[in-house]
């Protein structure tokens, strides 16, 4: 996916703030934040949406959630933080990535 510009994120080609890597995933703040603490957690294989995850990607997205409340106590997010994933232009999805937003204020 040449033109899409979480993989050229998740390869460096763009840069980020990552607050979090491994071969896996990739956490970056998002460049519009809408709360405080405002990440992006993105597998770094591409596929476009939650609609799109097929059976080979359980695993990675089991990772993927299991992660997000590591990231959002290192973030300082130890009251508690809000996940969400925009699915499909209907979903008022902009970046066809699959991406988790991580958001909230610390405490
Ligand atoms: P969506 O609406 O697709 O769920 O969210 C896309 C998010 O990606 C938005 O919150 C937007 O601010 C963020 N975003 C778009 N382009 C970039 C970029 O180049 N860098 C970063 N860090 N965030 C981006
Ligand atoms: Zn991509």
């Amino acid at each position: 996916m040449s033109d899409c510009i979480f993989c050229k994120i998740a390869a460096k080609e763009i840069p980020s703030s990552a607050v979090y890597e491994d071969e896996n995933m990739l956490c970056f703040k998002d460049i519009n934040p809408a709360a405080p603490v405002h990440l992006l957690l993105i597998p770094k294989v591409h596929f476009d949406s939650l609609a799109h995850a097929e059976a080979g990607h359980e695993t990675l997205l089991g990772k993927m959630m299991l992660k997000v409340p590591q990231i959002a106590r290192e973030a300082g997010l130890s009251n508690g933080f809000k996940t969400l994933i925009n699915t499909g232009k209907g979903g008022g999805q902009e970046v066809f990535h699959l991406h988790i937003h991580i958001m909230g204020t610390p405490a």
